[in-house]
């Protein structure tokens, strides 16, 4: 078995086939939530070049997970995503790890049954080039280093700045490079 543990017995194991059509669907119409890891976060403010406050009351709401308070994206009145635009995702080479990912999420590809299930909701599963084995654990590898920001219910609220969320003790999510 090596470091990552031995996933063969996965429906995956000889690959999975996607090609995003660019339909634009899960970035857009319906609402949704795009959770941030203290990674993503650091990419888009360097991204766009702005100061953390301007970047958190801008693009970010709270959301009450059950543990703790995470992160999102905001949307559009429409529920379009805060970053997308006619031209498609206008933060793409800082976009998540929950984007930069999908659809190959432990959720999707958990068994064949919810991966064919996804596929009614995006057009680019079963279609196109086939992901390697590895890609796919890699994609699961890189979401598990870069979870979701969890910020304790105690710390939420009036306070929270760049300190607290991104160099905070209290605050769960590790941000390691991918
Ligand atoms: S729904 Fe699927 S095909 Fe459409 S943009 Fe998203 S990933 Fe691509
Ligand atoms: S950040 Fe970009 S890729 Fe992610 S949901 Fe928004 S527009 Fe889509």
């Amino acid at each position: 078995m090596g470091l990552r543990g031995s996933m063969s017995k996965e429906f995956w194991h000889s690959g999975l086939r996607f090609s995003c059509q660019q339909c634009s669907d899960c970035c857009r119409h319906a609402p949704g939530f795009v959770f941030l890891s203290k990674l993503d976060l650091k990419k888009l403010i360097l991204f766009l070049k702005l100061d953390f406050s301007l970047f958190y009351s801008k693009y970010l709401k709270q959301v009450d997970i059950g543990t703790g308070i995470s992160l999102s994206l905001t949307e559009k009145p429409n529920h379009d995503c805060i970053f997308w635009e006619a031209g498609g995702c206008t933060v793409y080479p800082a976009r998540p790890i929950q984007c930069n990912t999908y659809p190959f999420w432990e959720s999707i590809i958990e068994n064949e049954e919810k991966w064919k299930a996804e596929a009614t909701d995006c057009p680019g599963i079963e279609t196109g080039l086939l992901k390697d084995r590895s890609s796919i654990e890699d994609s699961l590898w890189r979401r598990r280093r870069n979870k979701p920001i969890e910020i304790p219910y105690e710390m939420a609220g009036e306070g929270l700045d760049e300190d607290s969320i991104l160099g905070g003790s209290g605050v769960n999510s590790n941000a390691n490079d991918t």
